[in-house]
């Protein structure tokens, strides 16, 4: 069966394309993505960044200051709801407004696949999307939004250790025995780096915050934030040279080089966690599409999200090197539906 919207990808992009497509009766088929040991140690897992986030001051819609624990329990299914943690705050999180939204594009009638898809076929009409089963699905449209995944530094020594300390997800790991009331390091000076250090300060005894300039990247708020943190010392100027283990107890350490000639530096820590940016997740179009130098989707057409391939749209962090929020990402997704709206349209015409 030929479908009118093809939908790949689960985080904020993917959601409001399909609660617009879904109320302008197109019926979209979501593929969100599996759960499985490849995604998690790809960072690609479903519902994508913001279920890997804690919370999100800068939503619109959701300001802080009111219990809103009770208001997420009574508007989730009970099935979805009981994977959250209960929300004893005042501000919503980044997993509870991931599920309010696949939530809010089900209500109008969304399907949904737990699967990836793996191949695509843009050469010819329909467009055809394969999944890791071999199930092969036929779009007239298909909106990509796959988001991006945290990268690594690529030291032999990090891949050594991954999972035995070393991290790019400090909500999915920070928690563990082996990282409390210990010292961590975390490398980046970005928003992430600031709120991974931030959230790991709950549980460690001290966090490094190692960031190869002497300026954050991160805004002014969360640089304040990490500057004033008692747990947090900031050392500038600094980059990872090798992370230091052992078989029995994992990371034991971190030696660091200087970035203007200092004498190196070794620290004590139980963790490295990585927060230097992201890289789309693109490996799955294997050149069906065209891309930009820094390999995200190229958007063809200004203000709109046509890509190379007529019919096929781009939305969310797939295609952003620059903005990179939630409400773009949802905002783009919004603009992907309309596009391919207004495409399948034509096409009647
Ligand atoms: P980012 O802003 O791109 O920052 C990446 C950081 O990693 C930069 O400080 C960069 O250093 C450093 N870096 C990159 N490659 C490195 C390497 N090989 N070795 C050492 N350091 C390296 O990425 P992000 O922090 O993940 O943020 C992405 C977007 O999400 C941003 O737009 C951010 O505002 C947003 N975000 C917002 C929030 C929030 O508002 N609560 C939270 C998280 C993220 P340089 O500075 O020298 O380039």
């Amino acid at each position: 069966m030929k479908e009118n919207v093809l939908i790949i990808g689960s985080g904020p992009a993917a959601w409001t394309a399909a609660i617009y497509a879904a109320r302008a009766a197109l019926n979209p088929l979501v593929f969100e993505g599996a759960v499985t040991a490849e995604n998690q140690e790809a960072g690609t897992l479903p519902m994508g960044q913001l279920s890997r986030t804690t919370e999100v001051e800068n939503y619109p819609g959701f300001p802080t200051g009111n219990k809103i624990g009770a208001y997420i329990e009574s508007a989730l299914d009970s099935d979805r709801y009981s994977y959250l943690l209960p929300n004893e705050g005042d501000c919503i999180t980044g997993p509870e407004l991931i599920e309010l939204m696949r939530k809010q594009a089900t209500n109008f009638g969304t399907r949904i696949l737990g699967e990836d898809i793996v191949h695509v076929d843009f050469s010819a009409r329909p467009l055809r999307v394969t999944d890791s089963s071999g199930e092969v699905y036929e779009g007239a449209s298909v909106i990509i939004a796959t988001g991006a995944s945290a990268r690594y530094l690529g030291l032999p020594s990090e891949e050594a250790y991954k999972n035995r300390g070393v991290s790019a997800c400090a909500v999915c790991d920070g928690a563990l025995p082996r990282f409390r009331n210990k010292a961590v390091a975390v490398v980046g000076g970005g928003d992430s780096a600031v709120e991974e250090a931030d959230y790991l300060a709950k549980f460690a005894d001290k966090v490094y915050l190692i960031h190869r300039r002497d300026e954050l990247r991160a805004s002014k708020t969360m640089a304040q934030r990490a500057k004033r943190h008692p747990k947090i010392e900031i050392l500038w100027n600094r980059v990872p040279e090798e992370i230091l283990g052992n078989d029995e107890n994992g990371v034991t350490g971190i030696k660091l080089k200087s970035t203007v000639g200092e004498e190196p530096l070794t620290l004590e820590v139980t963790g490295v966690f990585l927060a230097i940016g992201h890289t789309p997740n693109t490996k799955f179009l294997n050149g069906a599409l065209e891309l930009t130098e820094k390999g995200f989707i190229k958007r063809t057409v200004p203000f709109r999200t046509n890509t190379s391939v007529p019919g096929v749209f781009v939305a969310g962090d797939v295609a952003d090197d620059y903005y990179k929020q939630a409400i773009t990402a949802a905002g783009s997704g919004c603009m992907a539906a309309l596009d391919a709206e207004r495409y399948l349209a034509a096409l009647e015409e």
